[in-house]
């Protein structure tokens, strides 16, 4: 039977082998945690006893890979979908109050049509960017430069910038608009809008549980997955990798494929030192617990403040115990990052009460969460430069969001990542003597 050991057990890790194991190969994952889902986790809160993920996920409709692997798991339900995108925003130093209210009609029109019905940007923006979102269905990709010279040559006004672009550009590329890659940007806004999925979805339980299941059908499979075994180095001769070490002890290999983030992957071996350069961006997440409601929305999108989101998990998450839980989200967060928990704190309140307008609402407790590495970092510089599925080894390939899927480094890039080195991996094993050159 052919054999093939996957590096990680995230969501990139998790596809692979499930497109393996319908190709009938016979698979061994090793996973370095001892938990699946990589980053997506959750986690016990010592003192509500309630699951708390690692920060809100957020998945478009447009995640046909990654719904794929739920289905297959058998989780997909546990997703919520509230039909097309409908979010509230706050411009908080005016505190003006507004929608994009895509739900009518629910499909690709409800897009045309809630953006032309929002309040806060001027007619020409709205017709910039309906013409632009038709654009894109006509096949415009873009060459890659960053999304804020793309809002520069469209003609884009500052508030359209600052009221609409960039919260949807930073929520979708976890980067900065000044450096994140407008090919990419494009590419999302046309997947979506090519796949007339407008919604946005969460997991209505902790995202662990979506990949409860997962263990029985490998199980099932006859293959394996090993927890709390990290791959720490990989033997090289001939240019093929020929065994890996776990924990400690030697494992002779076929093929392999690595679905590490680049800055664990450059720890293998030195043949991967040309991605250590790899930077990534941070996601800060805080749940509070208050002892009031501070709104009855699922969520606002705030603008101008350290704040992105805040999400009421108690009305997003079924079975919380605790009755006014929020969760705040801040993407590349770089500057909130070095704060300590008493200065973000401070910054926290002040912003929410800008945001809510509501002053006498007590925060009992906060839990906050620094993910330093959230995603690798996508600039366009970056994006030209990242790795696609072949590594100059002939038997390892490599996998992970921050691999050439043409998409941000999101949940559906790590599982097309899954897709795509399953496909190209079998398609070569077909040519036994086929020679990779480097
Ligand atoms: C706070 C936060 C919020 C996010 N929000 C969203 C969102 O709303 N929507 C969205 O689409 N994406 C979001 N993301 C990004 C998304 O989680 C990632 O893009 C995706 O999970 C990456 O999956 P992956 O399989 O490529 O990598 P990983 O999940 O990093 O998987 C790699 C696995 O390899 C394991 N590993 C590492 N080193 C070793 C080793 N030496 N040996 C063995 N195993 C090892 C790791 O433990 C991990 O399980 C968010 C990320 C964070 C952190």
């Amino acid at each position: 039977m052919k054999k093939v050991a996957i590096i990680g057990a995230g969501v990139a890790g998790m596809t692979a082998a499930k497109y393996l194991l319908a190709k009938g190969y016979e698979v061994d994952i090793y996973e370095s945690r001892n938990h699946i889902g990589g980053r997506c986790y959750s986690f016990v809160d010592g003192e509500s006893g309630d699951m708390m993920d690692n920060g809100q996920h957020l998945f478009s409709g447009a995640y046909e890979e990654f719904f794929s692997l739920l289905r297959w798991l058998g989780t997909e339900h546990l997703l919520s979908n509230t039909g097309n995108i409908n979010v509230d925003f706050v411009d908080s130093a005016s505190h003006f109050a507004y929608k994009l209210d895509c739900t009518y009609p629910n499909n690709i029109l409800g897009l045309l049509f809630g953006l032309w019905r929002m309040e806060g940007i001027g007619y020409m923006d709205k017709l910039r960017a309906n013409s632009m979102l038709l654009h894109l269905l006509r096949g415009i990709n873009g060459e890659d430069y960053s999304v804020s010279e793309l809002f520069r040559r469209l003609g884009v006004s500052d508030i359209a910038i600052k009221r609409l672009w960039k919260p949807l550009c930073v929520s979708i590329m976890n980067a900065p608009i000044e450096y994140a890659s407008a090919k990419l940007f494009l590419a999302t806004l046309k997947r979506i809008i090519s796949s007339g999925e407008m919604s946005l979805q969460n997991a209505i339980v902790p995202l662990q549980s979506l990949f409860d299941g997962f263990e029985v059908k490998i199980a099932n499979a006859g293959s394996r997955l090993h927890l709390k075994s990290a791959v720490t180095s990989i033997d090289v001769i001939d240019n093929r990798c020929c065994s890996i070490v776990v924990n400690g002890e030697n494992i002779a290999v076929d093929r392999v494929i690595s679905t590490l983030p680049a800055r664990n992957l450059t720890k293998l071996h030195p043949i991967f030192a040309e991605y250590k350069e790899w930077s990534s961006s941070p996601i800060l997440s805080v749940y509070i617990w208050c002892d009031g409601a501070l709104f009855d929305k699922q969520s606002i999108c705030s603008i101008g403040t350290n704040i992105e989101w805040v999400f009421n998990c108690s009305k997003m998450q079924s079975g919380m115990s605790s009755k006014h839980l929020y969760s705040i989200t801040m993407s590349a967060a770089n500057d909130a990052m070095p704060l300590s928990d008493v200065e973000l704190m401070r910054v926290i309140v002040a912003e929410l009460r800008q945001i809510t307008r509501i002053t006498d609402v007590v925060i009992g407790r906060y839990k906050i969460l620094r993910e330093q590495n959230a995603t690798p970092l996508l600039t366009y510089m970056n994006e030209i430069r990242r790795p696609s599925v072949r590594s100059s080894l002939s038997n390892f390939y490599f996998a992970g969001d921050w691999t050439a899927t043409n998409l941000p480094a999101t949940i559906e890039s790590a599982a097309v990542s899954g897709r795509l080195v399953v496909e190209t991996m079998d398609y070569l094993a077909s040519f036994p003597q086929a020679k990779v050159s480097t």
